[in-house]
């Protein structure tokens, strides 16, 4: 078995993922979290909540997940969000055309159906399963159709993304924040996309978990107030330029934004937020990268994107988020779909004066030579720019007769005007985090195997922050003079808050294995000396080191080991570590 497979094992047998709708056969693209993959999902998603709601100070929506035609139409995912397919036409079997040649083509997506045959072609590639000749290309939309009510008078989609949601109720969320700009919305949900061929865990699936930001700005500031906290941060760049060469370039962010490589603040520091998020639930720092779309690759609207690529065993190298500076694309588009306006008023900080040319007619010999229609003639004349009243004659146009005028009969005077501000189309900076992606990761990252007492100790080295289980109560023997005070234990720390588990079944070391393979923390054993001492042990995972602590301070001791604010140092020795930079 391969680490692919051991990871999958376990999460399959130790309740994390499993496989949907198994008991009628199953369907690919789709699993349940099981009791430990739930609360894994949930404290991710809480970490999530606390950078992007609590500390950036986002606003959390939740939007219907079947959405109306005319949101998919004006986002484009109606005819543009679609796979290009081939199928054998032997055995009928059906492809992603594009992954056919993605060891020929570094970026299939940036070809045209009519490239991708054709490549498929000259390469004489055949059909994977039976080698039979391929289709020419054609499009398949990703998106789940249905109806909405009887009668199929409406019909609605199954969200592809969760940014749509906030993009809609732009006008309302502009209110909520007080008609200024910057502010930003955030979903978690679902979102469904109908995938070709989904056999890679949850790394792809019909039915996923996004967390999204749209963070609407004023396009002619794109610097970041907080830049400053995140400037001296290191990380490794996977850049259009690094990509020619094909190694990364560590630098800071400071230096990133300085030498052009990301493209300003607002989108650095938010890729430097992602980078702490996915470094705070667990991802490894050193099998993590963010690469930069290629120009070909990069939406067509898109001034800037990065993605955070981890490397997972057997997959090579996977896009868990996305960051881009969207521009004003999508509320540009809702705004011409719905014909609502989607601007904002932006106010200067202070006004500004600015020079008018006021055309002025001749009112008094306007009345006499038009009669009637003097008023009209003198209205078409102030609308008319200033340039078209150069030359012998002017011209307007009243109820769709012409006349023509002599310059004599108007004149232009220049007056100065105060201006408050201008309306504009705010642009949008996406974080775009697939919550199914970055656990998986989470458990591929956190994956180790220990050489033990001749044994092979499988464990995942989760962060106590995103551990399903913080600590396991363990009396030494399934006896009732252990269980008694090991339960009193168990519920003090159940109503602390903390997620305990309780296992008395098999030998002590075979209940740590258990353990240590789910990735609890911390067990606290009872055995014979806490009835004569009032002493229990405490067992550190990784270390596999005991401490023993009086009953009393049991549960002050486990929280402040959850929280980082002591460590365990060798046997026996708690220490508190110095202050991490
Ligand atoms: P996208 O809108 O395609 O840029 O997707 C945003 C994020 O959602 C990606 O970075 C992935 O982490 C996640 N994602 C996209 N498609 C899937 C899928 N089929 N299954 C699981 N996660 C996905």
């Amino acid at each position: 078995m391969d680490k692919n497979e051991k990871v999958n094992e376990l999460a399959r047998r130790r309740g994390f993922l499993w496989p949907a709708f198994e008991l009628y056969g199953g369907a690919a693209g789709f699993f349940d979290y099981g009791p430990l993959g739930a609360p894994l999902k949930r404290r991710i998603e809480d970490i999530w909540r606390q950078f992007f709601v609590i500390q950036e100070g986002f606003a959390e929506i939740e939007a219907p997940t079947i959405g109306v035609e005319g949101i998919y139409q004006a986002s484009g995912h109606l005819s543009g969000f679609s796979d290009p397919l081939t199928s054998c036409k032997e055995c009928k079997e059906i492809y992603r055309a594009d992954h056919l040649i993605k060891h020929i083509v570094e970026v299939p997506d940036a070809l045209t159906n009519e490239e991708i045959y054709r490549t498929i072609q000259e390469n004489e590639i055949g059909c994977p399963e039976c080698g039979g000749e391929l289709s020419t290309v054609y499009e398949f939309n990703l998106m789940f159709k249905t109806m909405i009510g009887p009668g199929n008078k409406m019909t609605g989609y199954l969200r592809p993304e969760t940014a749509q949601g906030m993009f809609i109720n732009f006008p309302r969320l502009l209110r909520h924040f007080r008609d200024s700009l910057p502010f930003a919305a955030v979903q978690i949900g679902k979102s469904y996309r109908n995938e070709i061929s989904p056999r890679q865990g949850v790394i792809r699936l019909r039915e996923f978990t996004q967390a999204e930001a749209e963070i609407f700005i004023d396009p002619r500031d794109k610097t970041h107030p907080r830049f400053a906290e995140i400037k001296e941060i290191k990380m490794k760049f996977y850049s259009q330029a690094a990509q020619e060469t094909g190694t990364e370039e560590e630098m800071t962010f400071g230096e990133a934004v300085e030498r052009g490589v990301v493209a300003h603040q607002m989108l650095a520091y938010y890729v430097a937020r992602t980078y702490q998020f996915l470094l705070a639930v667990g991802v490894s720092p050193d099998k993590m990268r963010f690469r930069q779309h290629k120009a070909d690759e990069m939406a067509h609207y898109a001034a800037d994107c990065w993605d955070a690529e981890v490397f997972l065993d057997r997959l090579g190298w996977i896009e868990i988020v996305g960051v881009a500076d969207r521009t004003d694309f999508d509320l540009k588009a809702h705004a011409a779909t719905s014909k609502v306006n989607l601007s904002v008023f932006v106010h200067y900080d202070r006004p500004k004066k600015r020079q008018k040319i006021v055309v002025k007619p001749d009112f008094k010999a306007l009345g006499p030579r038009f009669k009637g229609k003097a008023k009209a003639v003198a209205e078409a004349l102030k609308a008319l720019p200033p340039e078209k009243l150069q030359g012998d004659k002017i011209t307007v146009l009243v109820d769709g007769e012409s006349i023509e005028i002599e310059p004599s009969l108007v004149s232009c005077e220049t007056v100065e005007e105060e201006v408050r501000g201008e309306e504009i189309i705010p642009h949008v900076i996406e974080p775009s985090f697939g919550i199914d992606r970055i656990l998986y990761t989470v458990l591929d990252h956190s994956y180790y195997e220990d050489a033990v007492d001749g044994e092979t100790r499988a464990v995942l080295r989760f962060k106590p922050a995103v551990a399903p289980i913080e600590v396991a109560v363990l009396p030494l023997m399934d006896r009732e003079e252990l269980i008694v005070p090991a339960k009193k234990i168990l519920e003090e720390l159940r109503i602390r808050g903390l997620r305990v588990d309780w296992d008395t079944s098999g030998s002590i070391g075979r209940r740590y294995r258990r353990n240590d393979e789910v990735g609890t923390p911390y067990e606290v054993t009872v055995d014979y000396e806490t009835l004569e001492l009032g002493t229990v042990t405490i067992r550190d995972r990784d270390s596999m080191q005991q401490v023993r602590v009086a009953i009393e301070e049991v549960a002050d001791t486990l929280q402040s080991l959850l929280s980082g604010k002591v460590k365990f140092l060798e046997a026996g020795t708690l220490v508190v570590p110095a202050k991490e930079k």
